[in-house]
């Protein structure tokens, strides 16, 4: 019994003997469309995933959910925005016990934006039961306040290797009760060169322990993990021909000096509520946001010298509808988790067809249909050519002077955000920020969006029609029984 491990077992079924390795790829149809109530989850847990608009398994999730919850050691390959962490999350939250305040689970991710998109993410999906407590733990902020953290008890710890490791090394994280550790995105911590400090905490965790790896591709150091630190895993390699049907590539031709303004008339013509656009270089992310805004677009850039409060400020108004348009470098949008992107927009085209497979990934996520929209100057032709053969299609070519023809005014986010200076250590929850507007200041819970609490800042997102008045109500009121400066976030 070492191949035919079932998509989707029944619950009742129970643990599928430790099996050796093998590469289990199930049929697409046979996995994408099963619910989750198909597991053996507690009714609250089920109801909160419904709750969070999660129907259906994703491919991953079908695939790897019944042998992360009964219990065995898994490689799991899928590609970005495949839901590989509700992947995770779901196992490690079922073998929590609330009532005791050790570290049991630990999750390894690459970067300290990573890190807090998979806290974010542990955190709705364990809404559903007690009160869990989970750790954030990267470095680039000091050590200590994160050491006070820990010694008042935490759950689930997620964090970046380095400061893991820090932590371990001076017994400020102690990891004697851990029943399930995770690699989160194993090839780029490897990338990363994180080899050293992810074998020096998994050396640390008790043995009989569950370990999960998460990997978008699978290179000969996540093969050397899988043998040292593994114990006889499940491997499913989902890389998921049948999810490129749901982006629609097309490929422009454009001369050189004609890029920037073709960017401009691609987004009037498909009117996407969320772009990514890809750029080369910090230079031609500055020459794009220029020409964009001078257009009517609310674009903002991602680029590495952002510093990571301005980063995350970015990320919070592209998340929260606030922004429509965001123009990046590839560095800079590594990894991100960006949900329901409706278009990526290729500023030149890359030469390397894995970088370009990579870019267009992010959109048609879900359940969702996305467009792929490669600006291609005649000097850049040769790499579509080499693209398609790559990947095994054939480009659709269209005409940016058709699209011309049918081009609207630029898209109006629907939402704006505000931002309250304040945050998770003034113990500031979204709670509060809703309460605030829909009490006394008399808004409707309806006119408010997504609410982020991070460390310092609080950012609230209302519709756009309400801004000043919101932003005049929260200055005035209170919250948590405090005055709070608030600012409107509106490039
Ligand atoms: P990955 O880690 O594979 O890149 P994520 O776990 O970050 O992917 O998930 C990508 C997005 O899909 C997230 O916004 C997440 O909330 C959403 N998502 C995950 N699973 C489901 C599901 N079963 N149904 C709907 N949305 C989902
Ligand atoms: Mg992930």
């Amino acid at each position: 019994m070492n191949s035919t491990l079932p998509p989707a077992p029944d619950a009742d079924s129970g643990p599928a003997a430790p099996a050796a390795a093998a590469t289990f790829v199930p049929p697409p149809e046979a996995v994408v469309a099963a619910p989750f109530d198909q597991l053996a989850l507690p009714a609250p847990v089920l109801a909160n995933l419904t709750r969070l608009g999660y129907h259906l398994m994703t491919p991953i999730q079908a695939a790897s959910l019944p042998v992360a919850l009964a219990g065995h050691d898994l490689i799991a390959q899928a590609k970005t925005g495949s839901g590989k962490t509700a992947a995770f999350a779901l196992p490690l939250l079922q073998r929590l016990d609330a009532r005791s305040f050790a570290v049991q689970a630990l999750v390894m991710c690459p970067t300290r934006e990573l890190a807090e998109q998979v806290t974010q993410e542990i955190r709705r999906i364990a809404r559903a039961e007690d009160n869990i407590k989970i750790l954030t733990l990267c470095g680039g902020t000091p050590i200590r306040p994160q050491a006070d953290s820990l010694a008042h008890g935490a759950h689930v710890v997620v964090g970046t290797p380095g400061r893991l490791m820090d932590h371990i090394s001076r017994g400020s994280l102690k990891l004697d009760a851990l029943a399930t550790l995770v690699l989160d995105e194993a090839d780029r911590m490897l990338d990363m060169g994180f080899f050293d400090d992810i074998a020096y905490v998994a050396k640390a965790c008790p043995r009989n322990r569950q370990t999960l790896l998460f990997s978008a591709t699978y290179p000969e150091g996540v093969v050397r993990l899988a043998r040292q630190f593994m114990r006889q895993p499940q491997e499913i390699a989902l890389t998921g021909q049948h999810e490129a049907d749901k982006i629609r590539q097309r490929f422009f031709e454009v001369a050189a000096d004609q890029r920037l303004q073709a960017v401009g008339l691609l987004l009037r013509h498909y009117r996407p509520e969320s772009t990514l656009a890809f750029c080369n270089t910090k230079q031609q992310c500055r020459d794009l946001i220029d020409v964009l805004h001078a257009e009517g677009f609310h674009v903002l850039a991602l680029h590495g010298e952002l510093d990571q409060r301005d980063r995350d400020q970015v990320m919070v108004q592209f998340a929260n509808r606030s922004c429509s348009v965001l123009v990046a470098t590839d560095v800079a949008a590594r990894g991100l988790d960006i949900a329901k992107l409706e278009a990526v927009i290729n500023v030149d085209v890359t030469p390397d067809p894995e970088v370009h497979v990579h870019r267009i990934g992010r959109t048609g996520r879900a359940d969702e249909n996305g467009w792929a929209l490669s600006l291609v100057a005649p000097y850049e032709k040769k790499r579509v050519t080499n693209i398609a053969q790559t990947n095994g299609f054939e480009p659709v070519w269209e005409s940016i002077a058709e699209l011309q023809a049918e081009v609207q005014a630029p898209l109006v986010p629907p939402m704006v955000t505000l931002q309250i200076l304040g945050g998770r250590k003034e113990k500031i929850r979204p709670g509060d920020v809703l309460g605030a507007l829909t009490g006394e200041a008399g808004f409707n819970a309806s006119q408010i969006g997504k609410i982020n609490v991070n460390e310092q800042s609080t950012y609230v997102a209302v519709e756009r029609s309400i801004a000043r008045q919101a932003l005049k109500r929260l200055s005035e009121g209170k919250i948590k029984g405090k005055k709070v400066r608030v600012f409107l976030l509106d490039e």
